[in-house]
């Protein structure tokens, strides 16, 4: 459908739990806060959702967290998304942890693609970032989920003076495997402090130094508003996601649903509408509370004037919210 700012709105990102098991220090630092699964959206219910979603037009589904793969029957939930008229397609975004266990049955699922969190290539630091993840159970997933023909990125965020330098060897990983690796920049959510992150024209910038044959790549590679480079002769993509410094606001084809049943506009807001209500009635009046939200998206974030969301800037935890 379209928002009032004529925008077309036809992705949604999912969340189905805020818990994770890892800890990343600017996502979900040790000894925060979880949601009580009692306040947690059933999977009947997500269905629900999408379901009237997909009546207004959102057609592909990011299936998101926490991490997702810490929710027991989260594959079923895929299937059943899947399977709905309308959904073109679904995806699911995770830290790879766990992922081997589940890359056969996502292939059966039919899965659309699978987005890989890695923010380092040594293990210590990636203990580190993480708070207790093991640097080789993400390698491995990200070397089956390639192989495995489906459609593959990695997702890293870059941080001054914590992996800055290792930039190219994280990025040629595109190249290793023929997949698309994104540097999304910092954003001001929660406990991340977006001045720690690297600013995508200097990712760039760095990037063409190594290779000064990266160009423009103007192919679709999938629903967002990362921008691609390419290097001639290479399969893999360098995408950059760039919410501080490439505001994309005015192209944002997307709303968020949180794993407590919050339809989210606008990640840059903490405002929404909590659809729980919504779930005891009709469809008809269920649909219609999605219409309504989606219309009321805001024209754009706020993240670099805070002035604009004045006191309803986000300040919950990325892994609340559905990152
Ligand atoms: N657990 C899964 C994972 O790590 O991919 C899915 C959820 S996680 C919140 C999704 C993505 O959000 C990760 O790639 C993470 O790096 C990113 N993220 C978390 N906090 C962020 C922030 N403040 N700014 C930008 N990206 C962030
Ligand atoms: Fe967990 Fe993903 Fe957040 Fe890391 S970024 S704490 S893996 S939800």
């Amino acid at each position: 459908m379209v928002d009032k700012y004529g925008r077309h709105i036809e992705y949604m990102r999912v969340s189905i739990t805020d818990r994770c098991d890892l800890r990343c220090r600017y996502c979900m630092p040790e000894g925060c806060d979880k949601v009580s699964m009692s306040q947690i959206l059933t999977y009947e219910e997500i269905v629900r959702i999408c379901r009237a979603a997909s009546e207004l037009g959102i057609s592909k589904i990011k299936i998101t967290g926490g991490e997702p793969f810490v929710r027991l029957g989260c594959t079923g939930l895929m299937r059943d998304i899947k399977a709905l008229d309308g959904i073109e397609e679904v995806t699911v975004t995770t830290n790879g942890q766990t992922l081997e266990r589940y890359i056969d049955e996502l292939k059966d699922i039919g899965i659309d693609g699978i987005n890989i969190s890695l923010d380092t290539l040594d293990p210590e630091r990636f203990e580190y970032i993480t708070g207790r993840g093991k640097l080789d159970k993400t390698l491995r997933a990200i070397g089956l989920a390639a192989e495995s023909g489906i459609k593959t990125k990695i997702n890293t965020l870059l941080q001054k003076e914590f992996n800055e330098d290792e930039l190219p060897d994280i990025a040629s990983l595109a190249f290793k495997y023929g997949i698309d690796v994104r540097f999304i920049e910092m954003m001001p959510v929660g406990a991340a402090d977006a001045g720690t992150g690297l600013s995508n024209p200097e990712v760039l910038r760095k990037l063409m130094e190594v290779w000064p044959d990266l160009e423009p790549d103007e192919s679709v590679h999938g629903n967002g508003p990362a921008v691609y480079y390419r290097r001639p002769g290479e399969k893999g993509g360098i995408g950059f996601i760039s919410a501080m410094h490439g505001k994309f606001c005015s192209h944002c084809n997307r709303v968020r649903l949180t794993s407590q049943g919050e339809l989210k506009p606008c990640l840059g807001f903490d405002t929404g509408t909590d659809l729980m209500p919504y779930l005891k009635g009709s469809d008809d009046e269920l649909r219609e509370a999605i219409r309504r939200a989606i219309f009321e998206k805001p024209e754009a974030h706020s993240f670099s004037d805070a002035g604009n969301a004045g006191d309803h800037a986000e300040r919950r935890l990325m892994s609340q919210i559905g990152g």
